[in-house]
């Protein structure tokens, strides 16, 4: 069942319990309410019969024919209505009974509890202790004294009469319609918000389908702070990664198959060349053949490589790495390619901002120390490579901050365009191709530099150094607290 329905449905059913138990509860407590209306309503009448039975009382000193006094009230009642109407001088039987106005039963007892008067004649006779009369209003002499008690109506009898009875049930049937009417209501609301809610879940398994079916799609609204505007864009941003993967993957086979043509067309061409004669076959060409399988072999090796670090599968010998060593050593390695292009390289220690841990000139990394050092060969190789001829290349280290130590390396070269940042450290990717390629550059270097950096859980970003080109900073985690474990 589709979630839209069964959510209907579970609202519908959550209104309907509430509605229901609504319904039954409502009954006991309309009950109660209304035999507290009666009860309150019985209780002036009874005080009234009290004040004409102590009248009673009095006049005939005792109880002899209250009974019949009761019995006989509706017709003095109608007789002195009668009396009111037409005069003292009309006779006869009343036009008007007042009977139906005095139905109630008023049942009165005499001071020990024997039932001396009830106008239904249920109980006359019988005695009652005074636990059964509480509910009574006493009948009081004169002289103060408890004559008697009097109930009339619900106070003697707790069962409803027909036109209460008629009342309630009524107040219980719009009660029970209320809650039926509110349960339709909650089914077509239920209904209309569910499937409000379910249309972006649906959206999402439509997307997420497509993508699976290895299709690109455009990225599915998230609007909202809700769960599910949290999952479209997660989605979304899962969706995005998918197609810059793919498009990266597409490119990748496309670039390799691109860079090793040209070794491959120039070796094929001196093999062809010396097989047909056009070439000689001496010791010349074939230098040149095996330099061109020495390049092809480079390149597969560095794709290879770069794949092994990229699927994980890299074995990082981790230990303690003396940043400034390996920097300083770095440095004095490619001071003779440096002087051949009259580039001033130096290694300046730690950086200015640096503060008192300059003076220690150590910085330690949780690293592996030739993975290490193939990332500063890396980035020193491409400044040494793009900085002009009479520039500089600058080293420097950054401070150990506890979690973090790392180093810069910088030169006076073109420097990178901010737009280009991100790419520089895809595969392949080179800014000038044309120049790149002169100097030798495949566009792996810094794909690498990324790859090592990432696998150390390290970071490498590249901004503007004030020599006027690129300051590459690369962070990686610091080997344990400040102080120890440092190397000799
Ligand atoms: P390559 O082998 O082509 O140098 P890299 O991955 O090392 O490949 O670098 C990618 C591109 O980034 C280079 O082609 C170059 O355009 C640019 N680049 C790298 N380092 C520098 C630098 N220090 N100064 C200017 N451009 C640089």
């Amino acid at each position: 069942m589709k979630i839209r329905y069964r959510l209907a449905l579970s609202f519908a059913a959550v209104v309907a319990v509430s509605a229901a138990v609504t319904v039954v509860l409502s009954r006991p407590a309309a009950e109660s309410l209304f035999r507290q209306l009666a009860f309150a309503g019985d209780a002036e009448k009874a005080k009234a019969y009290a004040g004409l039975l102590a009248e009673f009382h009095a006049e005939r000193n005792g109880w002899a024919g209250v009974q019949d006094f009761l019995l006989g009230l509706p017709g003095l009642f109608s007789a002195s209505a009668d009396v009111g109407i037409h005069g003292a001088a009309s006779g006869g039987t009343p036009p008007v009974s007042l009977a139906p106005f005095l139905s109630d039963r008023v049942v009165v007892a005499d001071d020990r509890g024997v039932i001396v008067g009830d106008t239904a004649s249920a109980v006359l006779g019988s005695f009652h202790p005074a636990a059964h009369l509480a509910h009574g209003i006493p009948v009081m002499s004169a002289g103060g004294a408890r004559v008697g008690t009097v109930l009339v109506g619900s106070m003697v009898d707790s069962s409803l009469t027909g036109a209460e009875e008629r009342y309630l049930s009524a107040v219980l049937a719009a009660v029970a319609w209320s809650a039926a009417a509110a349960t339709a209501c909650a089914v077509a609301l239920g209904f209309l918000l569910a499937s409000r809610f379910t249309k972006s879940i649906a959206r999402l398994a439509a997307a997420a389908g497509e993508v699976a079916a290895g299709k690109r799609v455009d990225p599915v609204p998230a609007e909202g702070r809700d769960e599910v505007a949290e999952l479209s864009r997660a989605f979304n941003a899962m969706a995005a990664d998918v197609a810059r993967l793919d498009e990266a993957r597409r490119r990748l086979i496309a670039d390799s198959a691109h860079e090793l043509r040209t070794p491959l067309t120039l070796i094929r061409g001196a093999v062809e060349g010396m097989l047909d004669g056009v070439l000689p076959a001496d010791r010349a060409t074939l230098e040149s053949v095996h330099e061109e399988t020495l390049r092809l072999s480079r390149l597969v090796d560095t794709l290879r490589e770069l794949e092994i670090i990229q699927s994980g599968q890299i074995e990082l010998a981790i230990e303690g790495v003396d940043l400034a060593r390996a920097l300083s050593k770095a440095v004095g390695l490619f001071a003779a390619a440096a002087a051949e292009r009259s580039l001033a390289i130096e290694y300046a220690g730690f950086a200015e901002s640096s503060g008192p841990d300059a003076a220690s000139d150590k910085a330690e990394a949780r690293g592996d120390a030739l993975r290490v050092g193939q990332v500063i060969y890396n980035l020193l190789d491409n400044a040494v490579k793009y900085a002009p001829a009479g520039g500089t290349v600058r080293v420097s280290l950054l401070p150990d901050d506890g979690t973090a130590v790392g180093f810069s390396v910088e030169d006076s070269g073109p420097g990178i365009p901010p737009e280009l940042r991100e790419r520089i450290f895809e595969r392949f990717y080179r800014v000038d191709p044309s120049r790149s390629t002169a100097s030798g550059g495949r566009g792996l270097g810094l794909a690498i530099v990324a790859e090592i950096v990432k696998a150390h859980g390290g970071t490498v970003s590249v901004g503007r150094s004030e020599l006027g080109g690129a300051r590459f900073t690369v962070t990686l985690p610091s080997f344990g607290a400040r102080g120890t474990g440092h190397q000799a």
